[in-house]
């Protein structure tokens, strides 16, 4: 098949079926900036009330730049992979404090900002400034390996850089934001991992996997990353209505979170082989039932321990923690993890 003749069909295709969705109707380099940075790893049904929320309290990149990163958090809470949350705050003030509140306008520049990868700077570089450089998530993945039968592993190093010269190789130099977005958009409705709707694809007749069936078969992903679960017990501690929280630290998933003091194992433990490993005796109100959170690389399994009073041992591990005091209001404005505010909510501390 031509480069044009791809370009043209899905191009076409894209014309007649493209979604309505907001960050489609502006050109503003923050909002596409910021709508890509939230569509990572998140489907648009789950992205575009955050989109809506962070484009209603910032409207610009000057107003997210001055926001308290407490604030920024709290509004990204739920989505996950905080590190994208903390970045975009990140890029958002060098975008300010460098660029004089201007994103830069090229795909070479684009990628120097904080949590700026290949993707993102050829999202906005194509889509706002017209430049022809091809944006390649797994939707686009899909749609060429299936279209050109291409065999190479699309978790490999050589294999991203296959797709990328190939992506860049088909892209229309005279719309290539259209291009880009069309490639995506028909992955994500049309040639969909399962049951893509080859009996109307108007790319059907040249389409290497629908001639030789290997629909199921392309993409190829070889690679599998292992999954480790955590074992966490937190101690849920209270003086009147108030509870002791604090704010995580960088090294770990969660950074800048508030979560209860906690121990971590990586086997399940019991109450009674938990006291005695950490050598110290507590009278426990209650334990919860086992709470389940799946991450990228970690399946963790918390638990919330009550307990009925607070030795010394304790209260010196606490303090050294950094526990702090809050309010059910201000706890209700903190960024949490999932985890933890499913707890407070099942716990009714929280609504
Ligand atoms: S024919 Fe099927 S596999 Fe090929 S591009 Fe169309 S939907 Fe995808």
């Amino acid at each position: 098949m031509s480069k044009s003749a791809f370009a043209n069909r899905v191009m076409d295709w894209y014309d007649r079926h493209k979604r309505d969705l907001p960050w489609r109707h502006t050109r503003d380099p923050y909002k596409i900036w910021l709508s890509e940075i939230i569509l990572q790893q998140t489907r648009v049904a789950q992205g575009l009330p955050y989109y809506l929320a962070f484009v209603a309290r910032y409207a610009t990149v000057k107003e997210l730049a001055a926001a308290p990163q407490d604030e920024v958090l709290r509004l990204w809470q739920g989505l996950g992979y905080y590190s994208r949350a903390r970045n975009l705050h990140a890029c958002a003030k060098e975008v300010v404090n460098e660029y004089g509140g201007k994103f830069p306008g090229s795909y070479q520049e684009l990628l120097k900002l904080p949590g700026v990868g290949s993707y993102t700077a050829a999202a906005i570089a194509s889509f706002v400034y017209d430049e022809p450089v091809a944006v390649v998530d797994g939707n686009v993945f899909r749609v060429l390996a299936r279209v050109f039968g291409i065999e190479q592993d699309i978790a490999s190093p050589a294999g991203k850089k296959f797709f990328f010269e190939k992506a860049n190789a088909l892209i229309s130099e005279d719309k290539p934001g259209i291009f880009n977005q069309a490639v995506m958009e028909f992955g994500a409705l049309h040639c969909t991992p399962k049951n893509p709707a080859c009996n109307s694809c108007p790319l059907a007749q040249m389409c290497v996997a629908n001639q030789q069936n290997l629909q199921a078969h392309l993409p190829v992903k070889l690679a599998r990353t292992k999954v480790r679960t955590r074992y966490l017990y937190y101690f849920v501690i209270r003086k009147g209505t108030q509870l002791y929280l604090r704010k995580r630290s960088p090294g770990d998933i969660w950074n800048g979170l508030y979560d209860f003091y906690m121990w971590e194992e990586s086997k399940p433990t019991t109450m009674q082989q938990l006291f005695k490993k950490h050598n110290i005796t507590v009278r426990v109100d209650r334990v919860s039932d086992e709470y389940k959170h799946i991450l990228s690389h970690q399946k963790l399994v918390a638990r919330f321990i009550e307990p009925a009073e607070i030795n010394t041992v304790l209260q010196k591990q606490f303090k050294a923690a950094g526990l702090k005091l809050y309010s059910k209001k201000q706890i209700e404005q903190l960024p949490k993890p999932v985890l933890i505010s499913r707890f407070l909510q099942d716990a009714g501390y929280l609504q």
